[in-house]
Protein backbone atom coordinates (compact mmCIF):
# COMPACT_ATOMS: atom_id res chain seq x y z
CA UNK A 1 0.00 0.00 0.00
CA UNK A 2 1.40 3.46 -0.86
CA UNK A 3 1.04 6.52 1.38
CA UNK A 4 -1.15 9.10 1.41
CA UNK A 5 -1.16 12.80 2.16
CA UNK A 6 -4.20 14.73 1.86
CA UNK A 7 -4.10 18.54 1.86
CA UNK A 8 -7.49 20.50 1.81
CA UNK A 9 -8.42 24.12 2.24
CA UNK A 10 -9.32 26.86 0.79
CA UNK A 11 -8.70 28.54 -2.56
CA UNK A 12 -5.64 30.11 -2.96
CA UNK A 13 -3.83 28.95 0.05
CA UNK A 14 -0.58 27.32 -1.58
CA UNK A 15 -1.92 23.84 -1.85
CA UNK A 16 -0.71 23.01 -5.10
CA UNK A 17 2.31 25.11 -5.21
CA UNK A 18 3.77 23.25 -1.85
CA UNK A 19 2.01 19.91 -2.86
CA UNK A 20 4.52 19.79 -6.11
CA UNK A 21 7.13 20.06 -4.32
CA UNK A 22 6.57 17.53 -1.31
CA UNK A 23 5.58 15.37 -4.05
CA UNK A 24 9.01 15.90 -5.86
CA UNK A 25 10.66 15.65 -2.03
CA UNK A 26 9.28 12.24 -1.34
CA UNK A 27 9.05 10.86 -4.78
CA UNK A 28 5.03 11.06 -4.26
CA UNK A 29 2.60 11.63 -7.53
CA UNK A 30 0.84 14.82 -7.25
CA UNK A 31 -2.47 15.07 -7.69
CA UNK A 32 -4.44 18.01 -8.09
CA UNK A 33 -8.40 17.25 -7.72
CA UNK A 34 -9.08 20.79 -8.45
CA UNK A 35 -8.04 20.64 -11.92
CA UNK A 36 -10.59 17.49 -12.11
CA UNK A 37 -13.76 20.11 -11.06
CA UNK A 38 -12.92 22.56 -13.27
CA UNK A 39 -12.30 19.86 -16.18
CA UNK A 40 -16.08 19.27 -15.51
CA UNK A 41 -16.61 23.11 -15.48
CA UNK A 42 -14.75 23.40 -18.65
CA UNK A 43 -16.74 20.80 -20.47
CA UNK A 44 -19.80 22.70 -19.59
CA UNK A 45 -18.75 25.50 -20.85
CA UNK A 46 -17.23 24.76 -24.23
CA UNK A 47 -20.73 22.81 -24.38
CA UNK A 48 -22.41 26.47 -24.47
CA UNK A 49 -25.36 24.91 -22.65
CA UNK A 50 -26.86 26.38 -19.75
CA UNK A 51 -26.04 24.97 -15.95
CA UNK A 52 -28.89 22.45 -15.52
CA UNK A 53 -28.78 19.01 -13.72
CA UNK A 54 -30.03 17.62 -17.10
CA UNK A 55 -27.21 19.09 -19.47
CA UNK A 56 -24.45 18.46 -16.00
CA UNK A 57 -25.43 14.38 -15.96
CA UNK A 58 -25.04 14.20 -19.68
CA UNK A 59 -21.82 15.76 -19.54
CA UNK A 60 -20.73 13.98 -16.30
CA UNK A 61 -21.27 10.38 -17.70
CA UNK A 62 -19.17 11.12 -20.74
CA UNK A 63 -16.02 12.58 -19.67
CA UNK A 64 -12.70 12.16 -19.79
CA UNK A 65 -10.18 13.54 -17.51
CA UNK A 66 -6.51 12.64 -17.06
CA UNK A 67 -3.61 14.30 -15.12
CA UNK A 68 0.11 13.31 -15.97
CA UNK A 69 3.20 12.97 -14.05
CA UNK A 70 4.08 16.70 -14.97
CA UNK A 71 0.58 17.51 -13.91
CA UNK A 72 -0.80 18.44 -17.39
CA UNK A 73 -4.50 18.10 -17.50
CA UNK A 74 -6.52 16.41 -20.25
CA UNK A 75 -10.06 16.48 -21.12
CA UNK A 76 -11.67 14.12 -23.50
CA UNK A 77 -7.89 13.65 -24.87
CA UNK A 78 -7.49 16.99 -25.42
CA UNK A 79 -4.84 19.02 -23.10
CA UNK A 80 -6.68 21.62 -20.86
CA UNK A 81 -3.89 22.39 -18.45
CA UNK A 82 -4.46 26.18 -19.31
CA UNK A 83 -8.07 26.74 -20.41
CA UNK A 84 -8.87 25.30 -16.73
CA UNK A 85 -7.17 28.28 -14.51
CA UNK A 86 -9.66 31.59 -15.88
CA UNK A 87 -11.94 33.01 -13.01
CA UNK A 88 -14.62 32.30 -15.33
CA UNK A 89 -13.64 27.96 -14.87
CA UNK A 90 -13.11 28.73 -11.30
CA UNK A 91 -16.56 29.86 -10.50
CA UNK A 92 -18.30 27.06 -13.03
CA UNK A 93 -16.03 24.90 -11.48
CA UNK A 94 -17.01 25.65 -7.63
CA UNK A 95 -20.71 25.55 -9.62
CA UNK A 96 -20.77 22.05 -10.77
CA UNK A 97 -19.17 20.42 -7.49
CA UNK A 98 -21.96 20.39 -5.49
CA UNK A 99 -24.04 17.87 -7.61
CA UNK A 100 -23.71 14.57 -5.98
CA UNK A 101 -23.08 12.76 -9.41
CA UNK A 102 -20.24 14.55 -10.11
CA UNK A 103 -18.41 14.27 -6.48
CA UNK A 104 -19.15 10.68 -7.14
CA UNK A 105 -17.93 10.08 -10.53
CA UNK A 106 -14.88 11.99 -9.43
CA UNK A 107 -14.29 10.45 -6.28
CA UNK A 108 -14.16 7.33 -7.66
CA UNK A 109 -11.47 8.42 -10.12
CA UNK A 110 -9.68 10.03 -7.29
CA UNK A 111 -9.65 6.53 -5.45
CA UNK A 112 -8.00 4.74 -7.96
CA UNK A 113 -5.31 7.25 -8.36
CA UNK A 114 -4.46 6.70 -4.80
CA UNK A 115 -4.23 3.24 -5.13
CA UNK A 116 -1.71 3.15 -7.89
CA UNK A 117 0.89 4.33 -5.60
CA UNK A 118 2.16 7.09 -2.69
CA UNK A 119 0.25 9.86 -3.64
CA UNK A 120 -0.06 14.32 -1.90
CA UNK A 121 -4.04 15.33 -3.14
CA UNK A 122 -4.87 18.31 -2.87
CA UNK A 123 -8.62 19.16 -2.87
CA UNK A 124 -11.20 20.42 -0.40
CA UNK A 125 -12.78 17.18 0.99
CA UNK A 126 -9.62 14.83 0.78
CA UNK A 127 -9.29 13.91 4.45
CA UNK A 128 -13.05 13.88 5.07
CA UNK A 129 -14.34 11.95 2.06
CA UNK A 130 -12.12 10.51 -0.80
CA UNK A 131 -9.29 9.53 1.84
CA UNK A 132 -10.41 9.39 5.32
CA UNK A 133 -7.52 7.19 6.00
CA UNK A 134 -5.19 9.29 4.92
CA UNK A 135 -1.58 8.85 6.50
CA UNK A 136 -1.48 12.66 7.11
CA UNK A 137 -3.35 15.40 7.27
CA UNK A 138 -2.85 18.74 6.37
CA UNK A 139 -5.35 22.19 6.09
CA UNK A 140 -3.90 24.56 4.43
CA UNK A 141 -5.25 28.10 5.01
CA UNK A 142 -4.83 32.03 5.09
CA UNK A 143 -6.25 35.04 5.17
CA UNK A 144 -8.23 36.10 2.50
CA UNK A 145 -6.77 38.96 1.64
CA UNK A 146 -3.13 37.40 1.41
CA UNK A 147 -5.18 34.31 -0.65
CA UNK A 148 -6.40 36.69 -3.18
CA UNK A 149 -2.93 38.92 -3.21
CA UNK A 150 -1.41 35.02 -4.18
CA UNK A 151 -3.95 34.66 -6.64
CA UNK A 152 -4.13 38.13 -8.39
CA UNK A 153 -0.08 37.98 -9.11
CA UNK A 154 0.01 34.26 -10.53
CA UNK A 155 -3.37 35.15 -12.67
CA UNK A 156 -0.78 38.42 -13.60
CA UNK A 157 2.11 36.78 -13.91
CA UNK A 158 0.40 34.77 -16.58
CA UNK A 159 -1.13 36.94 -18.82
CA UNK A 160 -4.26 37.93 -17.49
CA UNK A 161 -6.26 40.80 -17.09
CA UNK A 162 -7.21 40.99 -13.55
CA UNK A 163 -7.98 43.32 -10.63
CA UNK A 164 -7.33 42.98 -7.16
CA UNK A 165 -10.83 43.63 -5.65
CA UNK A 166 -12.26 41.08 -8.26
CA UNK A 167 -10.09 38.36 -7.21
CA UNK A 168 -10.96 39.13 -3.47
CA UNK A 169 -14.24 38.98 -4.31
CA UNK A 170 -14.33 35.69 -6.84
CA UNK A 171 -12.58 33.98 -3.52
CA UNK A 172 -14.69 34.88 -1.08
CA UNK A 173 -17.60 34.28 -3.03
CA UNK A 174 -16.21 30.28 -3.99
CA UNK A 175 -15.05 29.64 -0.12
CA UNK A 176 -18.49 30.41 1.09
CA UNK A 177 -20.42 27.76 -1.99
CA UNK A 178 -17.73 25.38 -0.85
CA UNK A 179 -18.08 26.01 2.72
CA UNK A 180 -21.95 25.54 2.75
CA UNK A 181 -22.76 23.11 -0.05
CA UNK A 182 -24.51 20.14 1.43
CA UNK A 183 -22.54 17.59 -0.10
CA UNK A 184 -18.86 17.36 0.84
CA UNK A 185 -18.20 20.85 1.92
CA UNK A 186 -14.82 22.32 2.89
CA UNK A 187 -13.94 22.01 6.12
CA UNK A 188 -11.32 21.03 8.35
CA UNK A 189 -10.75 16.61 9.97
CA UNK A 190 -10.70 16.62 12.79
CA UNK A 191 -7.62 14.86 13.00
CA UNK A 192 -6.06 17.22 10.35
CA UNK A 193 -3.28 19.88 10.97
CA UNK A 194 -3.61 23.31 10.57
CA UNK A 195 -1.40 25.11 8.75
CA UNK A 196 -1.68 29.19 8.57
CA UNK A 197 0.45 30.12 5.76
CA UNK A 198 -0.27 33.79 5.59
CA UNK A 199 3.03 34.69 7.12
CA UNK A 200 4.87 31.76 6.15
CA UNK A 201 6.90 31.19 3.16
CA UNK A 202 6.48 28.44 0.54
CA UNK A 203 9.62 26.65 2.14
CA UNK A 204 8.29 27.05 5.90
CA UNK A 205 5.31 25.28 4.36
CA UNK A 206 6.61 22.44 2.77
CA UNK A 207 9.03 21.78 5.78
CA UNK A 208 6.35 21.31 8.23
CA UNK A 209 4.78 19.18 6.14
CA UNK A 210 7.39 16.90 5.41
CA UNK A 211 8.16 17.23 9.44
CA UNK A 212 4.58 15.34 10.20
CA UNK A 213 5.64 13.22 7.18
CA UNK A 214 8.56 12.22 8.79
CA UNK A 215 6.61 11.70 12.13
CA UNK A 216 4.37 9.59 11.12
CA UNK A 217 7.00 7.47 9.04
CA UNK A 218 8.56 7.19 12.77
CA UNK A 219 5.47 6.12 14.51
CA UNK A 220 4.85 3.77 11.63
CA UNK A 221 7.97 1.37 12.53
CA UNK A 222 8.19 2.41 16.02
O1 LIG B 1 -8.52 23.74 -6.02
P1 LIG B 1 -9.22 24.60 -7.05
O2 LIG B 1 -9.37 26.01 -6.63
O3 LIG B 1 -8.59 24.46 -8.40
O4 LIG B 1 -10.68 23.96 -7.17
C1 LIG B 1 -11.69 24.51 -7.99
C2 LIG B 1 -13.05 24.21 -7.36
O5 LIG B 1 -13.30 22.81 -7.42
C3 LIG B 1 -13.21 24.57 -5.88
O6 LIG B 1 -13.62 25.91 -5.70
C4 LIG B 1 -14.24 23.57 -5.40
O7 LIG B 1 -15.55 24.05 -5.63
C5 LIG B 1 -14.03 22.37 -6.29
N1 LIG B 1 -13.33 21.29 -5.60
C6 LIG B 1 -14.07 20.45 -4.80
N2 LIG B 1 -13.48 19.37 -4.19
C7 LIG B 1 -12.18 19.14 -4.36
C8 LIG B 1 -11.38 20.01 -5.15
C9 LIG B 1 -12.00 21.10 -5.75
O8 LIG B 1 -15.27 20.65 -4.62
N3 LIG B 1 -11.63 18.07 -3.78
Amino acid sequence: MGKVIAVDGPAGAGKSTVSKIVASKLGFTYIDTGAMYRAVGLKLLQSGKPLTEKFLAEITNDIEIKLDESAKVFLDGVEVTKEIRTPEVSKLASDVSKYGFVRKKLTELQREMAAAGSVIMDGRDIGTQVLPNADVKIFLTASLKERARRRFEELKAKGQTVNLADVENEIALRDKQDSTREIAPLVQAEDAILIDSTDMTIDEVVEKILLQSNSYKLQATS
